[in-house]
């Protein structure tokens, strides 16, 4: 006979209790764990969504302090591709510079610098020995773009470092010699690296950014269980991406544990693995390996599983559920899906998550994928769920889907015959990541102060959750009065 549990709460049923405090919000430390080797300023993931995260988003996310997981409705080359334009946007030292061969055309080198958003490249022979650099100082007074890199780039020598050159001795370089660009080359003067000024300006800019150990920024992508996800994970390692998220709707699943397991067995790069919604789920990532597990079964704003399957649990719930595996394991609990204000981030995290992930609150941002929409004189960008028949259809990138197999449908014949787990939309348009990303951590700090915690941690320890009633939520929003002008960091759902 069927069972029925306690009820489930979610965002809107729980506000935190306020507690004695001896801090500001500004001195609140939001630094938290993405997963067991990845570390976060800021708590904040992009979603792996198709009108959400593709580089020009994950570039923005880490350079806030948070990270972007590049979604998976693309071909596996040109996923691999989006992670390697993170991996090769300004940061500490670009390890593999984007080169060009004496023998190309200015027109190659100024397709290659419109790609990549650099000014310049190296120049290299068949043997990686560097001969010169080709920059838009070299190139501005050209008009024939059929003319040989070889006839206008500067040649050799050219002021160099050698690997392993301090961040100080670099500076020093570049200043001294007023150039842009300092290639670092081994003996036998193959190229090894390049360090731009660029990078340094970025890095006053960007403190908080997220970076590898190389200090380029850190970046995720998706991957699913079937098909060609073993070839999916190889080309997005070898792309250079520093985690892999295995996300499927319902990661409390076979696939799922053993593709984890076998990323973890491969590779070094960390693993998430998601999506679960009970402690019974976490605990089987844990013990599959995960890095990191993802929280989140129909909390979603452009999903209908909940009303389509009729499953799900209520996202404060879930979290704190799978927080009971997930704490004594020390492994990081992200919350995934329906986050609609700032406050819905610091009630995932008092109910034991490290971070949150973001679909609805990010992809008006200025770095989501997609052109603006005008409608009555007001901006919206639109947003879709990747279950839904847009999605699947994935008109715009030629008819191929890639994301089925995240509802176990990859199988399934024609577009009539999927069915679809969420809907297609539009949010208004938010401005640049950096704005809204700024709201959101603020209000977190905010929220800490009112919970006197200092940090993630003691959220995780100290905050006291209280259910509300519906006449406590109708009290919480604005109420009784007719609102003129939204707050920055509030719109009415
Ligand atoms: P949001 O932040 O908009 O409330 O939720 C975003 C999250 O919803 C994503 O990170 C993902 O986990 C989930 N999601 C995305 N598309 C779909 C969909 O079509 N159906 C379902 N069930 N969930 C979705």
């Amino acid at each position: 006979m069927a069972r029925f549990t306690e009820p489930g709460l979610t965002f809107d049923d729980v506000l935190l209790v306020p507690a004695y405090s001896d801090l500001q919000p500004g001195e609140a430390d939001t630094t938290t764990r993405l997963s067991r080797n990845i570390t976060l300023r800021i708590p904040l993931i992009s979603a792996a969504m198709d009108t959400v995260t593709e580089a020009r988003m994950a570039v923005a996310m880490a350079r806030q302090g948070g990270i972007g997981i590049l979604h998976r409705n693309l071909s596996i080359e040109d996923q691999a591709q989006q992670a390697d334009l993170v991996k090769r946007s300004e940061a500490g030292m670009v390890t593999n510079p984007v080169t060009c061969s004496p023998d190309d055309t200015l027109a190659e080198v100024e397709r290659l610098c419109a790609t990549y958003r650099i000014s310049g490249v190296p120049v290299t022979d068949a043997d990686g020995v560097l001969v010169g650099i080709v920059t838009n100082r070299d190139m501005r007074f050209e008009t024939d773009h059929g003319r040989r890199v070889r006839d206008v780039m500067t040649s050799m020598p050219l002021v160099t470092a050698p690997v392993g050159v301090s961040r100080d001795d670099a500076f020093d370089l570049l200043r001294k010699n007023k150039i842009e660009k300092l290639p670092l080359v081994d003996a036998g003067g193959r190229l090894r690296g390049l360090i731009t000024v660029k990078d340094f300006t970025k890095s006053e800019q960007y403190p908080l950014a997220t970076k590898d150990a190389d200090g380029r920024l850190v970046v995720g992508a998706a991957v699913g269980v079937g098909g060609d996800a073993d070839k999916r994970a190889s080309a997005l390692i070898e792309a250079g991406v520093d985690v892999i998220v295995v996300d499927v709707a319902h990661g409390h699943s076979k696939g799922l544990a053993d593709m984890v397991a076998k990323i973890k067995a491969n590779s070094r790069v960390d693993v998430i693995g998601g999506n679960i919604a009970t402690r019974a789920g976490a605990q089987m990532l844990i013990d599959a390996g995960a890095d990191a597990v993802k929280v989140g079964v129909g909390p979603g704003s452009i999903c209908t599983t909940r009303v389509v399957a009729g499953v799900g649990a209520p996202q404060v719930t879930a979290i704190h559920e799978a927080s009971l595996a997930a704490g004594p394991a020390g492994v990081p609990l992200i919350g995934d899906g329906g986050l609609q204000y700032s406050g819905d981030i610091v009630k995932a995290i008092a109910a034991g998550a490290n971070a949150v992930m973001l679909g609805s609150l990010l992809a008006g941002c200025e770095e989501s994928p997609g052109e603006l929409i005008f409608i009555n004189g007001k901006q919206f960008k639109s947003y879709r769920g990747m279950g839904s028949l847009g999605a699947v259809r994935n008109r715009e990138r030629g008819g191929a889907s890639f994301s089925k197999d995240r509802y176990a449908q990859a199988d399934v014949g024609g577009d009539d015959k999927f069915i679809p787990e969420g809907i297609e939309g539009q949010v208004p348009y938010r401005g640049p990541v950096a704005a809204v990303a700024h709201q959101l951590v603020g209000g977190l700090r905010q929220g800490m102060w009112y919970s006197g915690c200092r940090t993630i941690d003691d959220m995780h320890v100290r905050c006291e959750l209280m259910p509300i009633t519906a006449a406590g939520l109708k009290e919480s929003h604005p109420h009784d009065i007719q609102m003129t002008v939204e707050a920055p960091n509030y719109h009415r759902r």
